[in-house]
C-alpha cells in the first residue's frame, strides 16, 4: 500500500522574501486540505481539485481570486484537471471570470463530449453545468490593478512573480491525477492561452508514468510539452526528482524556459524542480508532516 500523497505549487517567479512564509502557509493549507480528500476515501481527481480550489480562492495567487489581468484589465483563466487512469481530461482557456475554473474543468471531464472548451464558449459551458459566472470586477483585487499598471508602465516584466497554482495527487492504490489554475501573464493579450490548459504542457498525468503540473512561462512550455516530456522520462525509468530536473533542465537548455513543476510517480514518490528564484510548494503525505519550500535549493 502506498502512502497517499498531495504535492501542490503555487507559482514560479520571483516572490519577494517579505512574502515567502504566506505562500508557503498557503500551498499547505492546500496540500492538506487534498490529502484530507485521499484520506476520507476520495480519489485523486477530487483531491487535486479540491487543492486547487483552496488556492484559486487565495487572493495571493494568481488564479480565480486575485488572478492577474489583460491588458485591458480583464479577467481571462485558464485552468485544466486530468486523471491518469482513463486519461480523460477537461479544460477552460480565456474564461470569462468564474469562481473556481479548475472546478468548471473538472465538469468538462465528467462531461465527456468536449474536452477543452475556450472564451464565451466555455462561459456557456459553465453556465449550463451550474455555475455562476462571479459579479464584474469581484475577483479583482487592488494588488493585480496594481501589478498591471506597473507591467503597462515598463516598471516591471508580466510574471506574476509566482502564483498560478496546481496540484498532483497519488491515492493509496497508486492512481495519480493534476489540476493547474492560472490567470496567466500580466498585461497579456485578449485571447492569449497559455501552458496551463493545454493537456502535455502545463498539466498531466498517466498511471503508467507520473502526473504533473507546471508553471512558469507557458509560451515555452507549450513548445517543449513540459509535463509529457517530465512524465515520459518516468516511464523510460528516472526516479520522480530526476525526471522533474532533468524536464527543467531542457525546459532552458532547448526552449530558454523559466519555470518549474510537481511531480508524483505511481510509488508516491515526489519531484520538484524550478529554474526562477522561487517556487512556493507543499508536499502532505499521510502519517508525516507537511513540508513546504519556496526559494533555496534552486538550481538542484
Ligand atoms: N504558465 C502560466 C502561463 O503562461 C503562467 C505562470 O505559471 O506563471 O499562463
Amino acid at each position: 500500500v502506498i502512502a497517499p500523497v498531495v504535492v501542490v505549487h503555487g507559482g514560479a517567479g520571483q516572490v519577494p522574501e517579505a512574502s515567502w512564509s504566506g505562500h508557503r502557509q498557503g500551498c499547505e493549507a492546500a496540500a492538506r486540505a487534498g490529502l484530507t480528500v485521499l484520506e476520507a476515501g476520495g480519489s485523486a481527481l477530487d483531491a487535486v481539485e479540491a487543492a486547487v480550489r483552496v488556492l484559486e480562492d487565495d487572493e495571493r495567487f494568481n488564479a480565480g481570486t486575485g488572478a492577474c489581468l489583460t491588458e485591458d484589465g480583464r479577467l481571462e483563466l485558464d485552468a485544466a484537471i486530468m486523471e491518469g487512469t482513463g486519461l480523460r481530461g477537461g479544460a477552460v482557456a480565456a474564461l470569462p471570470p468564474f469562481r473556481n475554473p479548475v472546478a468548471i474543468a473538472r465538469a468538462a471531464l465528467e462531461d465527456v463530449k468536449h474536452l477543452l472548451y475556450a472564451a464565451e464558449g466555455a462561459a456557456a459551458f459553465a453556465r449550463r453545468a451550474g455555475f455562476s459566472p462571479a459579479p464584474a470586477d469581484a475577483l479583482i483585487t487592488d494588488a493585480a490593478r496594481a501589478r498591471l499598471a506597473e507591467v503597462l508602465r515598463g516598471e516591471r516584466g508580466p510574471g506574476w512573480a509566482g502564483g498560478t497554482v496546481g496540484a498532483v495527487a497519488c491515492d493509496a492504490r497508486g492512481r495519480l491525477a493534476a489540476a493547474t489554475s492560472t490567470g496567466g501573464m500580466i498585461a497579456k493579450r485578449a485571447g492569449r492561452v497559455g501552458d496551463t490548459p493545454i493537456l502535455g504542457a502545463g498539466t498531466y498525468a498517466d498511471d503508467e508514468a507520473a502526473a504533473a503540473s507546471a508553471t512558469g512561462h507557458g509560451e515555452a512550455a507549450i513548445r517543449i510539452g513540459l509535463t509529457r516530456l517530465a512524465c515520459e522520462l518516468v516511464r523510460g525509468g528516472l526516479s520522480a526528482q530526476a525526471a522533474a530536473d532533468a524536464a527543467i533542465a531542457r525546459f532552458g537548455a532547448r526552449v530558454g524556459g523559466a519555470g518549474g513543476l510537481i511531480l508524483v510517480d505511481p510509488r508516491g514518490e515526489v519531484g520538484i524542480a524550478w529554474n526562477t528564484a522561487t517556487m512556493g510548494h507543499a508536499v502532505a503525505c499521510s502519517g508525516r508532516p507537511v513540508v513546504s519550500g519556496i526559494a533555496a535549493p534552486a538550481p538542484r
